[in-house]
């Protein structure tokens, strides 16, 4: 709680009493350090590519460049780690579209088959390098739904590319859509990867926020695919949630409201 005192003054200069204000902080206070995490966070993300790029140069610079197969393999590294900071960046000016309000939904008619084969077939090559099946099926009540393509091709791209990231060589992805019981469009993308510990459900919403930062860092991850996906969904007046067990696979269940063409949830 944050008190002010305001005293009230008699004409004679004398107090009369004083008006207290009391204020419940507790919200502003939670934003204030969420905010100084998320800056902490940035930074950090940030610093740790750019000292890699660094050594590695230095290196280079050091002697590393006469020796061919030692310089291919630190210039890959200085281009793997400048892209994984062009996508960390990419994501950060997404969702601070998100946070400014600035993000408009351009719906179109989207038939949900063609759009979930899609996305396999973008993943195709990496499906293919780690021996993944991907299967797709979409119920017959679900056709072709009014939403943004963009934004939930990117939502799927998330998911399909974590349930790749965290699935062993040789397991299974599958894609599916229905119309639930309350009509709502149910996408769901399933694996039989790792999973994710209990303990870790509650956050793995949050930015940055990873079961093994040094995994997730490794993969090319930058912590906030879930986070944008989210974002993405609730523009669309839906939900996302994640149910995980460990050693056997991860599910990530997107519901949409299926809106009219012309008009938006409310
Ligand atoms: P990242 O870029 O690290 O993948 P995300 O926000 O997409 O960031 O995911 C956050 C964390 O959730 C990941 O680091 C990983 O630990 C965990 N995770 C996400 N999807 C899966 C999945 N399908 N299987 C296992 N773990 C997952």
């Amino acid at each position: 709680f944050r008190v002010t005192l305001t005293p009230i003054r008699r004409r004679d200069k004398g107090v009369a009493g004083a008006i207290a204000v009391i204020q419940d902080v507790t919200e502003f206070e939670k934003l204030e350090q969420s905010r100084r995490e998320f800056v902490a966070n940035v930074s950090h993300e940030l610093r740790t590519p750019l000292t890699t790029i660094k050594s590695y140069a230095e290196a280079l610079d050091d002697g590393a460049m006469d020796e061919r197969s030692l310089a291919e393999r630190f210039v890959g590294v200085i281009r793997s780690e400048t892209e994984r900071m062009i996508r960390l960046v990419n994501d950060l000016l997404h969702l601070s579209r998100f946070d400014s309000g600035r993000v408009l939904l351009r719906r179109q008619q989207t038939v949900i088959s063609d759009m979930l084969e899609e996305v396999v077939d973008r993943f195709s090559f990496q499906l293919r390098q780690k021996a993944i099946t991907a299967t797709v099926r979409v119920e017959p009540n679900v056709e072709s739904v009014w939403l943004d393509r963009d934004g939930i091709d990117q939502v799927l791209d998330n998911l399909v590319s974590n349930a790749i990231k965290y699935t062993l060589d040789g397991g299974t992805i599958s894609l599916t859509a229905a119309r639930n019981d309350s009509g709502q469009l149910e996408l769901c993308v399933q694996d039989t990867g790792i999973g994710i510990p209990k303990k870790d459900l509650a956050r793995i919403f949050d930015r940055f926020y990873r079961v093994d930062k040094a995994r997730s860092r490794n993969m090319g991850g930058t912590g906030l695919g879930l986070s944008i996906a989210q974002e993405i969904v609730r523009a669309h007046g839906g939900t996302v949630a994640l149910d995980s067990e460990m050693g056997a696979g991860t599910s990530v269940t997107v519901l949409l409201p299926i809106v009219q063409e012309g008009s938006e949830p409310a």
